[in-house]
């Protein structure tokens, strides 16, 4: 079990985070605490670029994705960056990775947790088709009052891992001119084929019209 003595999500880190995301729920604040549970377990700062990775288990289209903007305000791992990972197997998981060490922390909210959080009224009515932003404050309140004080281990579980598999990818400073669009294409995006350079969809292009000429044949 990982020791660490919990950062404190002040007022205005909130109001932050809120503002970026967009509306008021209690799932980004969820991902918001989660992220420092997890930076507080390696000790670690903020990620100003690659320092940290953050690889995050919730899917598309569905309850509680929110999670994801309080992990990113928390842990500065952004999608712009390239250093959040989204893994979409329908989960509230965040591993948080530190590449230089390979030291990892995972942090979850619990079956019990996620699961009582489904009976309330605020997911009922966003069940029901809701925005958040449209419900009453009186809902939505009270859930973040809660996700934020309540004692970690009431909500969450974690993990500490001293070495994470984790396979670093350098960052592609080049680029090349696709032969079909004549847009520019990063080169480890790029396909050579017949000695020139295509995007994907430009391949894809020329490999079905290929196809299309030797089945008339
Ligand atoms: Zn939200
Ligand atoms: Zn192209």
């Amino acid at each position: 079990m990982a020791s660490f003595v919990e950062t404190v999500i002040t007022e205005e880190e909130l109001k932050a985070a809120q503002a970026f995301h967009g509306h008021k729920c209690p799932a980004m604040p969820q991902g918001l605490r989660a992220g420092h549970i997890a930076m507080d377990i390696l000790g670690v700062q903020r990620a100003r670029g690659g320092e940290l990775v953050a690889i995050v288990e919730t899917g598309y289209h569905h309850f509680s994705g929110c999670f994801v903007d309080g992990v990113m305000v928390a842990t500065g791992c952004t999608l712009g960056k390239g250093n959040l990972v989204q893994k979409p197997l329908g989960k509230f998981a965040l591993t948080l990775i530190e590449p230089k060490t390979g030291r990892a922390a995972r942090v979850t909210p619990g079956y019990e947790r996620m699961s009582q959080c489904l009976n309330m009224d605020f997911f009922t009515l966003r069940a029901q088709g809701v925005p958040p932003y449209e419900l009453d404050p009186a809902v939505v309140e009270p859930l973040i009052e809660d996700v934020l004080t309540r004692p970690w281990q009431e909500i969450f579980s974690v993990n500490k891992f001293a070495r994470y598999p984790f396979a670093r990818v350098p960052e592609d400073f080049s680029a090349v001119q696709c032969a079909g669009c004549g847009e520019l294409v990063v080169t480890s995006y790029a396909h050579k084929f017949q000695d020139q350079w295509y995007c994907e969809p430009c391949l894809n292009e020329m490999l079905h019209a290929g196809h299309r000429v030797t089945e008339s044949r």
